[in-house]
């Protein structure tokens, strides 16, 4: 049974010295409209669990097949709750590698003295938002995220990168990070490293009229041009501004400098190579600003990406229009399973041209430009779907883009 989710607190230790993280966190829910088990996920093993207080075996937790293949797993809790009551999970456990496909674990310095973690989610597959290191619920659900950090059996300070408040109780050692409570599962941006291993650089940005704060943060490992890349950052965030509406996300942006390979967007903040950057700082309006009603609703935002920035993977380059007859081979870019939680990679090249398609429709890519400031505008700071989607663009072509995405989104060889 789905439910609720209103807040999840953790408080997180990190000792260097021994090389484990421990965990405690807290996950506040309330049940859905009918008697049930409550559903969540959590890709770590659990080692002790409590339920509105009282001790819960771990296997009461155990992961419960959706129908939407094993990579898109929940955990139930195993008792049936009443309808619209409040509970609390209580789970303690050690960090490993969490249970999903191209995870990342904690990195131990080699030299014993300290620790880089990176929340480091992926749209691609399913289980790689904060349900990787934390209970969650699916990212359809808004949850006020508060992490706790502590560094431990180290003298080096540390430092956190966070798209939320971040103080230090103990500076270089404890944070206590507190996201907004409008941040869903794919929201929160996170990164703790040495300090002496962090590259920052501040500037100011205006984006759509109102003054932002831009930090640029670089892992030494990544051989970054931080200033280099502040003013690119600085440059996109004026330009989108102008372009595509105002700022959703606060007066702050940060991004956090990866060598290649890494790239993924959270509001309002990114960690990314130098070349996906722009591609990033784009999902703070698509994706991240307009946010996916649900997973499978990801393709949008990829598909947007792909043909509004020098996107790597863009076949037709940046703002490509092209005619699209019904006669290409159809395309599945929104999987069809409700449970079902990844964007397939065709998102990035066929949605780009699916999308060069509709501003081939819709009278030329500065038309499309227009369409998806509009959609910004009526969509940030909230979720949207597929359909909504078509509903929107096919107003701009002036006419039925349905049989586009039921061939070129869903899938479908045949017609309606
Ligand atoms: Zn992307």
């Amino acid at each position: 049974m789905p439910v609720d989710v209103g807040r999840v607190r953790a408080a997180v230790r990190f000792d260097v010295a021994t090389r484990e993280a421990e965990v405690s966190a807290t996950m506040s829910f309330t049940s859905g409209d009918r008697e049930g088990r409550p559903v969540f996920d959590l890709r770590q093993d659990v080692d002790e669990a409590f339920f509105d207080g009282r001790p819960l075996p771990p296997e009461a937790l155990r992961y419960r097949s959706t129908g939407a293949g094993d990579e898109a797993r929940v955990r139930a809790v195993d008792l049936v709750c009443d309808p619209g009551s409040r509970h609390e999970l209580v789970l303690r456990y050690r960090l490993g590698l969490p249970q999903a496909t191209g995870a990342v674990p904690v990195a131990w310095a080699p030299s014993g003295d300290g620790v880089t973690f990176d929340l480091w989610m992926s749209d691609l597959e399913p289980g790689r938002y904060l349900e990787m290191w934390f209970p969650a619920n699916l990212c359809h659900d808004e949850l006020a995220l508060e992490l706790d950090i502590e560094v431990n059996g180290s003298d080096r300070p540390h430092t956190v990168l966070a798209n939320g408040a971040v103080r230090q109780s103990a500076p270089g050692r404890t944070f206590e990070v507190r996201y907004p409570p409008s941040y869903t599962s794919l929201s929160p941006m996170l990164v703790l490293a040495p300090s002496d291993e962090v590259v920052t650089a501040q500037g100011d940005a205006t984006c759509a009229g109102r003054p932002l704060r831009v930090g640029v943060a670089a892992l030494r490992g990544a051989g970054a041009d931080v200033a280099g890349a502040l003013a690119d950052t600085q440059a996109w965030l004026g330009y989108f501004g102008n372009r595509y509406g105002p700022w959703a996300h606060g007066d702050r942006f940060t991004a956090v400098l990866w060598a290649p390979g890494r790239g993924m967007e959270y509001d309002g903040a990114t960690t990314s190579s130098p070349e996906a950057l722009e591609h990033e700082i784009f999902h703070s309006w698509f994706g991240r600003g307009v946010k996916p009603a649900s997973a499978g609703d990801g393709w949008m935002d990829e598909a947007m990406a792909t043909w509004a920035t020098a996107s790597r993977r863009a076949g037709a380059g940046r703002f490509g229009s092209e005619e699209l007859g019904l006669d290409q081979a159809p395309v599945e870019l929104r999987p069809p399973h409700p449970w079902s939680r990844h964007t397939p990679r065709e998102a990035y090249g066929d949605g780009a041209r699916l999308l060069a398609g509709v501003a081939h429709m819709a009278g030329g890519p500065d038309r499309l430009r227009n369409a998806l400031a509009a959609w910004h505008r009526a969509y940030a700071g909230r979720h949207a779907s597929t359909s909504d989607l078509c509903r929107h663009l096919s107003q701009w072509c002036g006419q039925d883009l349905g049989p586009w995405w039921r061939r070129y989104v869903d899938g479908l060889a045949e017609p309606a």
